[in-house]
């Protein structure tokens, strides 16, 4: 694939006014365990925006159709009546062909310059140039306002007949793992019916869900359209203060 020029696109403009510097972490959402701000997240109690920061290492760069996607599912499940941003830059290559999660953690906290303030919640999501070192999983959560996306994984994943094109990939993977900070399935928004893979942590068990554990895995299977909440997802993104 070719690597595409930088890119620095923004929905909305301002992005440094409503966002905090590292100082404010300790008193933020920022670095907490995954889940714990899907209430902030989903209503507009807390914070009335979301600022979005997409650190991408070269080769990586997310599609603009993925970006807008992920914009008007965002908007389809969470209240921010003062505006969803999200803005993507360019980082240095991770030098490396396996990444640990201590590795992406590390990362984090170099590039991430984006976090939690008075109004704005932010997210920070990583696009990694390596595999993880957990077999076959393209993507993952780990705090709560924290992705890594990996872009070399996922490429690989989305090349073949009868796969994903990779905007898809990329496009459910970054909806997939937004569920988990919005508190899917019962880790942070609690479940209003029995709907949780017990096999498999915090998913959903409905295998035409976005929250199926296999979505965030190359191994069992790829999707001909990109997968949407089932009802039971919905509405406890909804009893958790979601649209
Ligand atoms: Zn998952
Ligand atoms: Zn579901």
């Amino acid at each position: 694939m070719s690597q595409k020029p930088v890119l620095y696109f923004l929905i909305c403009v301002s992005l440094a006014f409503s966002s905090c510097q590292k100082e404010d972490i300790l008193a933020s959402e920022d670095y907490k365990t995954l889940g714990s701000s899907a209430h902030s997240l989903l209503s507009a109690s807390a914070y009335s925006s979301l600022d979005i920061q997409i650190s991408y290492m070269p080769g990586y760069a997310p599609d603009s159709g993925s970006i807008r996607n992920l914009a008007a599912f965002l908007n389809t499940y969470i209240y921010k009546p003062s505006g969803i941003r999200i803005s993507v830059k360019p980082i240095s290559s991770s030098g490396k062909t396996v990444l640990t999660l201590s590795d992406i953690v590390k990362i984090e906290k170099q590039v991430r310059s984006m976090f939690s303030g008075s109004a704005a919640l932010a997210v920070h999501i990583l696009i990694a140039d390596a595999d993880y070192n957990v077999a076959d999983v393209l993507a993952t959560s780990y705090w709560s306002t924290s992705v890594c996306v990996f872009g070399k994984t996922a490429f690989a994943a989305s090349r073949g007949a009868g796969q994903m094109a990779v905007d898809d990939l990329i496009t459910t993977l970054l909806e997939h793992e937004f569920g988990h900070l919005m508190g899917l399935v019962n880790q942070g928004s609690p479940m209003q019916v029995n709907h949780r893979d017990l096999a498999n942590g915090a998913h959903c068990d409905n295998k035409t869900c976005l929250m199926y554990n296999t979505i965030e895995n190359t191994g069992t299977g790829m999707y001909a359209v990109i997968p949407t909440f089932d009802d039971n997802c919905k509405s406890d993104l909804k009893a958790n203060g979601g649209k």
